[in-house]
């Protein structure tokens, strides 16, 4: 029988595109999630690349798209799954919360088959990536209100799966992995609940606001890199020179409410003490400054310049560096 991902049938040698049919919107709309689907006719495992899980954070549903569109199928090995929007009430509302019922769909997970739109939904997907998935690259960004630079996330759980996780993650083209552990590892994410699954997953992140051309290709190149890896398109995977492992991110949330003025930007290594950024008033008052508590931080999200700030508004994100490591033993 054909494999069949909602109304999209698994075809080898083809790409399909269909949608997962699932619920239905306030007035009675169905709510249909977008598939593309590429099969190659040579054997390989499959990969499943989603976004908008956060439905603002767009640079990622635009880059499975054109890299759908872009993908040889004559090259390929194994089966590509593109899921571009897999959270559609918050992505028509442009939104990092869904309107329907208030939550963070990547908070939420495993979800729940009795309980709200959001926590079924989460449910759902996890099913799906289950019955289909043999690799997961999750694709997030900073959301409409702030910038990323082009990192990858990988949760350590300690098992072999995190192993083959970081392993993938360092032939993604990125020089810059947060490991995340600890309690952080099966915390309501998608990845963390994948991960616990036993599929090796990946998170990238790019980006935010408006999607330059620059974040469309570190996206797109993402997944041909890991595809690479996995042996499923011709070409070597690029393996850094060093890598900066990072950990235990240090979260700025704003005081006062005003303008906020960054002093850093993304991608920068700041020292204790360094300026962050500060807010604002109307008057032209500098009435808060935001600095960094630790050495060597890498700034993995800022909020952009002269955009109005709530009190209580996540602003920045610096997370520091824990391990460099420069020979790269292979794990998998
Ligand atoms: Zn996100």
């Amino acid at each position: 029988m054909m494999e069949k991902i909602g109304t999209v049938e698994i075809v080898p040698g083809k790409k399909s595109k269909g949608y997962i049919p699932f619920g239905s919107d306030t007035d009675g709309t169905p709510f249909r999630i977008p598939v593309l689907v590429t099969a190659g006719e040579m054997e390989g495992p499959t990969i499943w690349v989603h976004g908008c899980i956060h439905g603002e954070e767009y640079g990622g549903a635009a880059s499975i798209i054109r890299f759908f569109q872009e993908l040889d199928v004559r090259q390929l090995r194994g089966t590509f799954i593109g899921v571009p929007v897999m959270n559609l009430p918050s992505f028509k509302a442009r939104s990092r919360i869904s309107p329907l019922d208030g939550a963070n769909l990547n908070r939420i997970f495993p979800g729940n088959p009795k309980g709200t739109y959001s926590q079924r939904l989460a449910r759902k997907l996890l099913a799906l990536i289950e019955e289909h998935a043999d690799y997961v690259i999750d694709l997030h960004s900073g959301g409409i209100g702030a910038q990323v630079p082009f990192y990858a996330i990988v949760k350590d759980d300690g098992t072999e799966g995190y192993e083959k996780s970081m392993w993938l993650a360092k032939r993604m083209g990125a020089n810059v992995i947060w490991r995340s552990g600890g309690e952080m590892v099966v915390d309501g994410t998608i990845t963390g609940h994948v991960l616990e699954r036993g599929i090796p997953v990946v998170t990238v992140e790019c980006g935010g606001g408006n999607v330059t051309e620059e974040h469309e290709e570190l996206f797109k190149q993402s997944i041909l890199n890991a595809m690479k890896a996995l042996e499923m398109l011709p070409g070597k995977p690029p393996v850094q020179e060093e890598y900066k492992i990072i950990s235990n991110a240090e979260f700025f949330f704003t005081r006062e409410g005003g303008l906020f003025i960054p002093s850093c930007q993304v991608g920068d290594f700041l020292k204790k003490g360094d300026l962050i950024g500060c807010i604002m008033n109307l008057y032209g008052e500098v009435t808060e400054e935001l600095r960094c508590s630790a050495d060597n931080a890498y700034v993995a999200a800022v909020g952009h310049r002269y955009w109005p700030t709530e009190p209580g508004q996540l602003i920045a994100e610096a997370i520091p560096v824990e391990e460099e490591i420069t020979s790269e033993i292979p794990v998998a």
